[in-house]
């Protein structure tokens, strides 16, 4: 067995990790078990994890059945083209992995987001290397203060430290507090977050003619990152890309 830790070391690192297991003791993204196995996900909840790799929809990143070839578009994205660029989710959201997002979401749980944002990092790749800078989809002021955290900002700027990308949290500005979007239609969610967005003439400076990925948890119909990415091109983006860590796929899971 090849090591570079001489044995020492090695018993010293594997006592500390018994010990971290002891006082912090992994509990499963899916199940919240704790002590389920080693690591974030047992082998049956990765298997029941919906992976989304190629082919995809270049605008929208829903899986696509035939293999088209690069830049192919759904018909729905031919329909009614996306405001944004490029998009693509790292997994499905449905029931296998409602629980990872839920409680990262509601719940803040940071312990899953280094995984998280490592399946985000693979899925986005072809975006992540032609961006410039990566921002996050806010939330309104009065909201994160009273949640104390916005989940969408700490996947971004986990992948901006994997990617070695410059993260700007604040840049983009929620100016209205609207309302949840759970159990909306995809019109009244239009409606809801039409305008949200804004960027400061100082925060324009940093995206005129540049590239911008934009991060978020979710994407259902795609209502919130839309006005996002409007509000980016009015400040003068060149490009406005989307990576979010799960998409809905089915419209029976269109619930959160
Ligand atoms: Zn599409």
């Amino acid at each position: 067995m090849s090591s570079d830790m001489d044995p020492p070391a090695r018993m010293a690192k594997g006592l500390l990790r018994g010990a971290a297991d002891f006082l912090w003791p992994q509990r499963s993204l899916v199940s919240g078990q704790r002590g389920a196995g080693k690591g974030p996900l047992s082998a049956a909840e990765f298997a029941a994890i919906g992976f989304l790799s190629d082919p995809v929809c270049d605008a929208c990143g829903r899986p696509m059945e035939i293999d088209l070839g690069p830049d192919t578009h759904c018909a729905a994205c031919i329909a009614r083209p996306p405001r944004w660029d490029r998009a693509r989710a790292a997994i499905i959201y449905d029931a296998a992995s409602r629980r990872i997002i839920l409680d990262l979401k509601r719940s803040g749980r940071r312990d899953g987001l280094s995984t998280m944002t490592g399946w985000m990092h693979r899925a986005g790749a072809p975006l992540i290397a032609q961006a410039d800078l990566i921002v996050p989809v806010p939330l309104h002021y009065t909201r994160l203060v009273r949640r104390g955290f916005n989940q969408s900002a700490w996947l971004a700027q986990g992948i901006a430290r994997r990617a070695g990308v410059a993260c700007h949290v604040h840049l983009v500005k929620r100016r209205r507090r609207t309302p949840t979007q759970g159990g909306l239609s995809a019109r009244a969610r239009r409606r809801n977050v039409a305008g949200a967005f804004a960027i400061s003439k100082r925060a324009a400076a940093l995206v005129r003619d540049r590239r911008v990925l934009l991060v978020d948890d979710v994407l259902t119909t795609g209502a919130t990152v839309s006005a996002c990415a409007r509000a980016l091109k009015q400040a003068g983006a060149r490009q406005v890309d989307v990576l979010v860590l799960a998409r809905v796929v089915r419209e029976t899971d269109l619930t959160i």
